[in-house]
């Protein structure tokens, strides 16, 4: 782990597993007073016990917690919220949009709805659905109820704290900023060396489809723009240079954008027929990630006037705009 001066930065870290790909999972904890935790690691005993020796590594017992700050609303990062509060009483903090997406990926009539919608967009086959809906589905044992105690928006104070939202790799995401240190916790907004692929997602406030992809970009540029010391992300070691994180991401993100451009045929392709083009051979696990890669680029390239839609029969073609054009 890079050198951060621990003894002026009031932050802890304690990593705990999860059952994902994505390897383990960051809970950290801000010693107050209140005592803080920002996220909640995943709901299996293994996570439980290590975040018990972390917090005990720093004299600090399940029970002293007084709150608990979530970066966002996915899996790895909620899951012990219950079990937090049953030993602590503590107040659950969150962003004003996690109660309303919590049960798109908890319902599973929700999630068939929004699946419906957006597949049928797509071009995609509604049998997609089913393979969606069992993946989802086989997690849900990770998921206890929670309820959030308190909610704050974009801009709120909480202690030292000012909350900014960044919405893009999810629809809830959060970042932290501690003043006057200019250190920030980041949760899965920023991670080291990571681009994270944006899922579909419906926006039940919309009735729509969120441009993920689009979101999370602009979410890079405003970030950038805060002055930040160090960055003590959902998953990894902490960084500093949040800019040049930034800057490889956006470059990473232009490139393919690029490529998907490129392999755009001149007629236009629905999303679901770009991502056979670029994925002839796909897992039918990971087709969805596949479907939803491609069309952020897609929703990227249109809002850079790259590419026009043509919507005709609720579904939606990506047509490649010609220079001369
Ligand atoms: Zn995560």
């Amino acid at each position: 782990m890079p050198q951060y001066p621990r003894e002026e930065i009031a932050l802890h870290f304690i990593e705990t597993p999860t059952v994902f790909p994505v390897g383990p999972v960051n809970v950290y904890l801000y010693p107050g007073p209140p005592v803080t935790l920002f996220d909640a690691g995943t709901n299996t005993q293994e996570a439980f016990e290590a975040l018990n020796n972390g917090l005990a590594a720093e004299g600090v017992l399940l029970a002293d917690i007084d709150q608990v700050i979530l970066t966002h609303h996915h899996l790895d990062h909620i899951g012990l919220v219950r079990r937090i509060k049953e030993a602590s009483g503590a107040r659950i903090l969150a962003h004003r949009e996690v109660p309303a997406r919590l049960p798109s990926i908890t319902n599973e009539t929700v999630l068939r709805k929004q699946l419906k919608y957006l597949l049928a967009e797509l071009g995609a086959p509604q049998t997609m659905a089913e393979e969606v809906i069992r993946q989802r589905l086989s997690l849900l044992n990770l998921m206890d109820e929670i309820e959030i105690d308190e909610v704050f928006e974009d801009g709120a104070g909480i202690g030292p704290f000012t909350a900014h939202f960044r919405p893009g790799h999810s629809s809830t995401d959060c970042i932290f900023t501690h003043a006057p240190q200019n250190w920030a916790v980041t949760g899965d907004h920023l991670i080291h060396r990571v681009t994270p692929n944006p899922l579909l997602r419906w926006n039940p406030r919309l009735e729509a489809r969120e441009r993920s992809l689009v979101l999370y970009y602009e979410s890079l540029l405003k970030t950038r723009d805060l002055e930040i010391s160090w960055c003590f992300a959902g998953h990894g070691a902490p960084f500093h240079d949040h800019r040049a994180a930034i800057d490889s991401t956006i470059q990473h993100i232009e490139r393919r954008g690029e490529r998907t451009l490129n392999a755009l045929p001149p007629e236009g392709d629905t999303p679901y027929e770009m991502t056979l083009r670029l994925f002839p051979h796909p897992r039918k696990d990971s087709f969805y990630y596949c479907l939803s890669a491609v069309t952020g680029y897609l929703d990227f390239l249109e809002m850079r006037g790259k590419v026009a839609l043509d919507i005709s029969g609720g579904i939606t073609r990506y047509i490649p705009v010609s220079p001369s054009a």
